[in-house]
């Protein structure tokens, strides 16, 4: 089992919820306002690109067949085929190496299958699971997806909202600035829990 929140290594924080529950909103939010500076993992993704959405900013769009590909080749820490698309997520690895390089937190914003596999591999990575009281009417006001795909999403996030228990926090979101300052607390907690851990060093005979 490998584990990243050591010292000199990348803290990993996944951040979950169903579809509608504002997870996007907050990541913009966290990143402009949290003091301890995240870089957001750009997942890859076989979905096709929604208008605005710019590759290598939103996501890696990748055909299946390179996503396959480079499944094979081990470039994933995790991926997932998510909301019954047949469209398939995955967090490569680079990803964190680049968090690293910038000095900062890596923020995964992830399903809850990704999640699973994540804190079986980083157990100290700090779980977020995001949920509202009206993600459904939020979806819809967002107008971005048709509405069997609405279904699929409302359907999802009903199967998503019974693994909230797996995740260290749940936070939510109905009040935004709330909801982002609860999650920068969170987040300040653990560091301040990682300052005051005493260093380890190797035993000496
Ligand atoms: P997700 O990424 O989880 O699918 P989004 O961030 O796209 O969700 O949010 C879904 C919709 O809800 C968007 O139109 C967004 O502007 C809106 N929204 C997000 N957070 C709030 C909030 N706290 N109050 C009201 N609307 C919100
Ligand atoms: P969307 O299509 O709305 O951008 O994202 C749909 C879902 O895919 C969201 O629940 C999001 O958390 C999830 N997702 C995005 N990237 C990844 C990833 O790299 N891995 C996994 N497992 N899920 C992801």
């Amino acid at each position: 089992m490998r584990d990243v929140s050591a010292v000199n290594d990348v803290q990993i924080v996944v951040l979950s919820g169903p579809s509608g529950s504002g997870k996007s909103t907050i990541v913009r939010e966290l990143l402009l306002k949290s003091p301890i500076k995240l870089t957001l993992s750009v997942s890859a993704t076989t979905r096709p690109r929604r208008q605005g959405e710019v590759d290598g900013r939103d996501y890696y769009f990748l055909s299946q067949e390179e996503f396959q590909k480079r499944l094979a080749r081990g470039d994933f820490l995790e991926c997932a085929e998510v909301h019954s698309t047949g469209n398939w997520y995955g967090t490569l690895k680079s990803e964190l190496d680049r968090a690293k390089a910038d000095g900062t937190w890596a923020l995964l914003e992830i399903d809850v299958q990704g999640a699973k596999t994540i804190l079986e591999q980083f157990p100290n990575a700090i779980s977020i699971f995001l949920w509202t009281s009206d993600f459904e009417k939020r979806l819809r006001d967002r107008a971005t997806e048709t509405e069997e795909v609405i279904q699929k999403r409302v359907a999802t996030a009903k199967s998503e909202l019974e693994h909230a228990s797996m995740y260290a926090y749940k936070v939510l979101n109905d009040k935004l600035p709330v909801a982002v300052q609860e999650i920068i607390e969170i987040l300040q907690q653990h560091q301040r829990q990682a300052a005051d851990r005493p260093i380890e060093t190797s035993a000496t005979t």
